[in-house]
């Protein structure tokens, strides 16, 4: 049978325990191993386990508070736990269901038995991301949509108040985009949003830096970590590269080709301030760049 590309994080302190679900699985998924709850912890971010088969009793952390630990983290608070257990009580039973397991497998197990429901998990994880994929997508051009920029951007205005980093947004509007609608037909702006989703997206280096379409013609990036000096510099990056796609539009106010105006805000972000007036400031400053002449970026 061919090996799955899904990934199984099995946690037991008794190695043989270990040995024994590595024979049963080891050759249809990939398989990793953590000998505490400890271990499990410091290693599933790494990982990104597609299900974790979990041992109740464990030395210094036992596998219930582990799962609570995993259902407080919302990075991976949604991966399917199933605990594999000696404790044949229907009370623990209950209890682990209620944590949030989505399955409880008694020890001694039958093999053909537990391949079949970590399967069947492992499909419905499978759809799950898929659905997910599909929900963050942006129909027309690919890239993020708004409501994964509205996640995105919580997400990482979180960190950057919990390390205190800088964190900076560009909003970006294609100059005259109407005019372009009217006089190319709108097949042609469909064309060129796509080209530009693409082209914004190339040109963003950094792995943490993300890209979304806000609206019609707008579009947006995150750039955590990075302060104002460095996005005025991407801002700009990105004005030169919709220039250099040299689309036609000769119906622009502003040049023979397709252009976009950027705003820019950067902050530290305390707890007392919020993400709508740092968003209502970027796009503050992309109506100033459309007033002073379109086809730049301004930052205040
Ligand atoms: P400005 O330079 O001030 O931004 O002018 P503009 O013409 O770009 O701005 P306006 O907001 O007046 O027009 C935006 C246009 O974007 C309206 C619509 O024709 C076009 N548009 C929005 N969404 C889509 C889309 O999905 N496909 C196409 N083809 N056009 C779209
Ligand atoms: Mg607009
Ligand atoms: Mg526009």
């Amino acid at each position: 049978m061919e090996k799955s590309n899904q990934k199984i994080l099995m946690v037991d302190d008794n190695i043989a325990n270990i040995r024994i679900m590595k024979e049963i699985i080891g050759d249809q998924y990939e398989v990793f191993f953590a000998k505490s709850g400890k271990e499990c912890l410091s290693i599933i971010h790494s990982i990104k386990p597609d299900l974790i088969l979990l041992d109740i009793m464990m030395p210094d952390m036992d596998g219930y508070e582990v799962l609570r630990r995993i259902k407080v983290d919302e990075r991976i608070a949604n991966l399917p736990v199933i605990f594999v257990t000696t404790l044949i009580d229907d009370k623990e039973e209950e209890k682990g269901l209620s944590l949030g397991a989505i399955d409880y497998i008694r020890k001694p197990f039958s093999i053909p038995i537990i391949k079949a429901r970590i399967k069947n998990h492992l499909e419905l994880k499978s759809h799950r991301d898929k659905l997910e994929k599909i929900s963050s997508l942006d129909g027309l051009t690919g890239i993020a949509n708004r409501r994964k920029f509205d996640l995105q951007m919580e997400a990482e205005w979180r960190t950057a108040v919990k390390y205190r980093h800088p964190i900076s947004l560009i909003m970006i509007d294609i100059d005259n985009f109407k005019l372009f609608n009217d006089k190319y037909g709108h097949l042609a702006g469909d064309d060129c949003l796509r080209d530009v989703a693409t082209k914004l997206s190339d040109s963003l280096n950094r792995s943490g830096d993300f890209v979304a379409r806000y609206g019609g013609e707008e579009f947006v990036c995150i750039l955590p970590n990075t302060e104002k000096k460095g996005a005025i510099k991407v801002a700009e990056r990105l004005r030169t590269a919709i220039e250099e796609l040299n689309i036609e539009h000769n119906f622009s106010s502003v040049a023979n080709h397709v252009t976009i105006s950027l705003g820019v805000n950067s902050v530290i972000p305390s707890l007392e301030s919020s993400i709508e007036n740092f968003i209502k400031e970027a796009d503050d400053n992309l109506y100033k760049a459309k007033k002073n002449g379109r086809n730049l970026v301004y930052y205040s």
